[in-house]
């Protein structure tokens, strides 16, 4: 199996490829790091975010990133197109 093109999950290990977005404040609170930084898979993303009591709802959508309704947030952008 190979990695390239995902990113691997610091929490769990495992690649993934998945493509999302979170909003800054979010991510914050629920990695509990303030620069930014971390590379969480969607599923680890989502268990951090239960464990705090918070749920988290995904929307799929295809192509381009729709514009978000407010600013601040946090690109979980890796395309395999290296
Ligand atoms: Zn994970």
């Amino acid at each position: 199996m190979t990695t390239q093109g995902c990113e691997v999950c610091q929490r769990c290990g495992q690649p993934y490829a998945t493509v999302y977005r979170v909003q800054n404040h979010l991510w914050e609170r629920i990695t509990g790091r303030s620069d930014g930084g971390g590379v969480l898979c969607p599923t680890c993303l989502d268990s951090a975010a239960r464990q705090q009591g918070m749920t988290l709802y995904w929307q799929a959508c295809e192509d381009e990133f729709p514009e978000p309704p407010g600013s601040g947030t946090k690109n979980q952008t890796h395309v395999a197109h290296d």
